[in-house]
């Protein structure tokens, strides 16, 4: 495929072709064992796009059987080796980044740019992670009485299980497959059932950039529960790495209790966006339609609430509104297009049911508010004002393109309103003065701030939330982590004869 921004219906045949739609375990492209395949659906035009194998439980077993199996060899790996196998994948995906962008839209929704994003954001933990792997280190140190040395490794945590959401189908997979191998680690990907072409076409790039069999298996399934269970529960599994919604997290953390399973969650978010009194308005307005409208809202760190300073707000949000009525929502092929569709019908009637919470609660429409009629699963850019404290919407997750402005007096206020939920994933805040920004960072109970920008996601930041966001990072220096542990060996003195030493 070339750049072309017009892609025709045969480019889009052409590239469903080149995407193989079966599992992926032990190095082996294969059927369902029970021979069922499900349907993959575009959220545009609710046409088919592909069948895709469903794993049955026996195939997850299979899986976790394959990467039981290459996990002692895969440990024994040169760093090297791992990192070249990930710098690769990196040049795969960035030299096919239109048909990845495109297999994104296809199955998502999203409009072509924003799937190029996400290739690019996706693509740089492939080579963040490949510059990790040869940088695992340890420690030597002599024991502060003398009589011990100690030595620290580092070890790679062993299987692990990844289930991944369908709002970032490329990014979400390769956060998480990407430090497991740096680490060592091999996997079993559960990708959403929504979603598996992405990573079907990812599996194909690892494939190709020489991940032996057994280190990464693919098991695209619509049982997600009834294949994962017996996963969870089989001891040789040693991790758990999940990113999706709260309420599924707590169920799996609650499962992996059972083998003291290690688990890192990333979950739902809540995020504020404050304007303060002294904010940049112009500034602040672009970084509020990022947070709102990057991925259409269907992102964990879109902006959730928007608590703006009373003396601005009108200013804030006849401006906000302005360039919310400027989106264009149409299939993220067409180049129009500036938000795409919601992912699926139960999506869009979330969104349409907290609107209508609002308005009965007393919220304004400013703009939008409605579904938008015709196939695919679109809803207005929508901006409600005036929502009234303990309206649904500010309490739970949007995940649409939707935003409810809120306004207030003080710091202190805007401080207690943005704490004031169960979740603690980010936060944003515009302000003009230093101080402030740092009163912040020590104030919010959240895993992440961005200041004076509308998003902070990178793949050399440690990306995660506190309270019921979720547990450990991803990226930066700390995601590797995730996939190490930590092993001691205490040495005896190697001066003195081992007869000598006493041992406590
Ligand atoms: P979800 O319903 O929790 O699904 C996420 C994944 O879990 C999917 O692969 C899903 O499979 C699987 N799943 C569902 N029930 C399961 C079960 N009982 N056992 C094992 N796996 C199960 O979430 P979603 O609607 O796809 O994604 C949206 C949520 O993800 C939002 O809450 C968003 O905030 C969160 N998210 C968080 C982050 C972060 O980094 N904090 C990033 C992105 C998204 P199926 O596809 O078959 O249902």
């Amino acid at each position: 495929m070339t750049t072309a921004i017009t892609v025709t219906a045969a480019d889009e045949q052409q590239l469903l072709g080149r995407i193989r739609t079966d599992l992926y375990i032990d190095g082996q492209w294969r059927a369902a064992s029970s021979g069922r395949t499900f349907t993959v659906t575009d959220p545009s035009t609710g046409e088919t796009l592909a069948e895709v194998a469903d794993a049955s439980p026996e195939d997850g077993q299979a899986a976790l059987d394959a990467a039981h199996r290459a996990q002692r060899g895969w440990a024994k790996t040169p760093p090297r080796v791992r990192a070249e196998i990930l710098r690769r994948a990196f040049d795969l995906v960035t030299a096919r980044a239109d048909e990845f962008a495109l297999t994104m839209t296809l199955e998502m929704g999203k409009p072509l740019a924003e799937s190029r994003g996400e290739v690019a954001y996706g693509a740089e933990f492939l080579r963040w992670f490949s510059e990790e792997a040869p940088r695992i280190s340890g420690r030597y140190s002599t024991a502060p009485d003398g009589a011990n040395r100690l030595l620290v490794v580092k070890r790679p945590v062993g299987p692990c299980l990844f289930i991944t959401p369908w709002n970032f189908p490329l990014a979400m997979a390769t956060r998480k497959i990407a430090p497991a191998i740096a680490a060592g680690c091999t996997m079993v990907l559960k990708p959403a059932a929504l979603t598996p072409l992405t990573a079907l076409l990812l599996t194909q790039v690892f494939e190709e950039a020489g991940l032996p069999p057994g280190v990464l298996n693919l098991i695209p399934t619509t049982s997600a529960g009834k294949v994962t269970a017996p996963l969870i529960k089989d001891p040789r599994l040693r991790k758990l790495s999940f990113t999706g919604s709260t309420e599924v997290g707590r169920r799996l953390i609650a499962d992996s209790a059972e083998q003291v399973l290690r688990v890192s969650m990333e979950l739902g978010g809540n995020a504020p966006f404050i304007v303060f009194e002294d904010a940049d308005i112009p500034a602040a307005v672009a970084g509020g339609i990022l947070a709102k409208m990057r991925n259409g809202g269907e992102a964990c760190v879109a902006a959730n609430r928007f608590l703006v300073h009373e003396s601005v707000a009108e200013e804030f949000t006849t401006a906000f509104v302005e360039r919310m009525a400027g989106f264009s929502a149409a299939r993220g092929t067409e180049p129009q297009s500036t938000v795409g569709p919601l992912v699926d019908e139960a999506t869009r009637e979330k969104v349409s049911s907290l609107v209508a919470g609002a308005i009965e609660d007393g919220a304004h429409v400013a703009l939008g508010g409605s579904s938008i009629p015709g196939p695919g699963y679109f809803y207005q850019p929508t901006v409600l004002t005036g929502v009234p404290a303990g309206a649904r919407i500010l309490d739970e997750e949007i995940f649409g393109p939707v935003a409810p402005i809120t306004t207030f007096r003080t710091e202190a206020e805007a401080i207690t309103l943005a704490n004031d939920t169960p979740f603690g994933l980010v936060c944003f805040a515009f302000t003009a003065d230093l101080n402030r920004a740092l009163r912040l960072a020590e104030e919010l109970d959240t895993g992440m701030l961005g200041i004076n920008a509308g998003v902070v996601s990178n793949p050399a930041a440690p990306f995660g939330g506190v309270k019921q966001s979720g547990l450990g990072r991803e990226g930066g220096f700390e995601g590797i982590d995730e996939y190490l542990e930590t092993r001691y060996v205490g040495i005896a003195d190697p001066f003195v004869s081992t007869s000598d030493t006493e041992d406590d």
